[in-house]
């Protein structure tokens, strides 16, 4: 075959993968979102069968044979070869799973999607732990099968940042838990920031009012490339960079949660949707890595979602949308109140200071049960009895527990250590970009929209094109350090509870 023709093999497997990728993700955003729940049983069988499909296209062995040739090929395109080295890796790592097992492993992990929500609905861990027990198994021999020196659980983190391994997150962890444990336990001891108010009751309408018409506009998430929905767990999920869904969560009782989640969600959104169109169609046209995807999510929501700036070109209308809930609130207590610090059981609703421990008890338990030194078994125990010891709160039940976290029902396990490698990811870039241009100008004047494009150039448009090490390098100049990240911690809680 000459390479006219493997370039045109290559193209036709290519259109046809994101074809089928396009319609799984369209059917798995619409059975976390819309989807009937009756139908659940008849839906995932046909979901599996689909799957199974893009696996056999996915693992032809003529495909494997031309991308082991164009990732080698030092003359063709290089945003091709790049494309082919990464294709190259995915097929591998599946090549090895028999289609059966795949399949099978797909539909078990719809079927324990479902009896975790009617475990966290009920709060009742017993409904889910004999299907987390399977997930886990499954897990164990599906990677067993792939040709790696890497012990297990490395080949999951590898999996969701490329070069991550455990031994390299404990050393990660155990800088933030030397630092921040104690800055962590000065706060709890300081004269406490008042969020009363932010308990107090919003209806869920007015809300969600207010959510389409400031917040939404005022990031720049519009209709023509994204759409928001409603769900128990928020997330985001995308077919193309101008298809971008996300989802949000109303409580009665905290206005604070649908507001930073929908900062969060729309974060990954403009992430995907400012990948360059070039891509679209390609393994190229994805966020490079689950910690950086999530440093962007986290930067729109931490790093520039709970400053002042933001707020004072946002509280007003907030403040008219609730008067009688926040008429006799500032905006710098309610700033104070989006920043306060207080060990908590939920972490989508934890602050910045606390967040990295409850991702740090997850990494724990997730290579506790690889190791075999957990067991699933009286696990939603040892998530209470790690509480207990790292945030010092008593868990008051599964839902808020064990059960609170979407993640293990699918099997995404290596997944959480992402979230604080992310969160650290940002603090360099916010550093960076504080340095290149008037942040706080920005926001405060609406134009939340130029520390987008900042992102945009330095990160988005890559997508996959280049590791996330060289992107870091590229966009500040040096390699990722957690010391900028543990600064800017210190820094904002000494300040925010007047520690020195
Ligand atoms: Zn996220």
């Amino acid at each position: 075959m000459n390479k006219e023709e493997m370039l045109k093999k290559y193209n036709d497997w290519k259109f046809r993968c994101s074809a089928y990728e396009m319609a799984l993700s369209i059917i798995g955003i619409d059975k976390l979102t819309v989807a009937p729940p009756d139908g659940s049983a008849y839906r995932d069988e046909r979901t599996a069968y689909l799957a199974g499909e893009l696996f056999s296209i996915r693992t032809d062995p003529e495909i494997a044979e031309i991308l082991k040739v164009l990732k080698n090929d030092e003359t063709i395109d290089p945003d091709i070869r790049k494309e082919a080295e990464l294709n190259f890796k995915s097929v591998s790592d599946i090549l090895c799973i028999p289609k059966e097992e795949y399949v099978a492993f797909r539909h078990l992990s719809d079927q324990a999607y479902d009896a975790w929500y009617e475990a966290k609905t009920k709060s009742d861990y017993s409904i889910f732990e004999p299907y987390l027990k399977k997930i886990i198994e499954a897990r164990k021999k599906m990677y067993g099968y792939r040709d790696s020196a890497l012990p297990l659980y490395d080949r999951m983190l590898d999996d969701y940042e490329p070069g991550m391994t455990a031994e390299k997150y404990d050393e990660f962890f155990g800088k933030l838990k030397e630092r921040l444990v104690p800055l962590i336990r000065k706060v709890t001891a300081a004269e406490q920031v008042d969020e009363s108010f932010a308990f107090r009751s919003y209806p869920t309408g007015l809300q969600k009012a207010w959510t389409e018409k400031q917040l939404l506009p005022y990031l720049g998430f519009t209709k023509n490339w994204g759409y928001q929905n409603e769900t128990e767990h928020p997330f985001t999920s995308w077919t193309c960079q101008n298809d971008c869904r996300t989802t949000t969560k109303y409580l009665e009782n905290n206005v604070m949660s649908s507001i930073f989640s929908t900062i969060h969600e729309t974060g990954h959104a403009w992430y995907e949707h400012n990948i360059s169109p070039k891509y679209d169609g390609s393994i190229l046209s994805s966020g490079v890595s689950s910690g950086m995807h999530e440093s962007q999510s986290r930067f729109c929501e931490n790093y520039l979602g709970r400053s002042l700036p933001f707020w004072e070109a946002n509280y007003e209308s907030l403040q008219k949308q609730f008067p009688e809930q926040l008429g006799d609130v500032t905006v710098e207590q309610f700033v104070n109140a989006c920043n306060a610090s207080e060990p908590s059981f939920v972490r989508t609703e934890a602050d910045e200071l606390t967040y990295p421990l409850h991702i740090l008890i997850r990494y724990e338990i997730e290579k506790g049960l690889f190791s075999g030194e957990i067991s699933v078994e009286g696990l939603d125990q040892t998530w209470n009895e790690m509480y207990k010891k790292f945030l010092g709160v008593d868990v008051p039940n599964a839902a808020k527990g064990i059960l609170q976290d979407v993640h293990w029902s699918s099997g995404d396990f290596g997944y959480f250590p992402t979230y604080a490698l992310g969160s650290a990811f940002g603090a360099q870039f916010y550093r960076q970009m504080r340095k290149e241009m008037d942040v706080d100008e920005a926001l405060r004047s609406g134009n939340y929209l130029a520390c987008i494009s900042w992102l945009k150039e330095h990160i988005h448009q890559y997508g996959c094109r280049y590791n996330a090490d060289e992107i870091m390098r590229m966009a500040t100049g040096e390699p990722f350090d957690p010391e900028y990240y543990i600064e800017y911690l210190e820094e904002k809680y000494t300040k925010l509870y007047h520690l020195d």
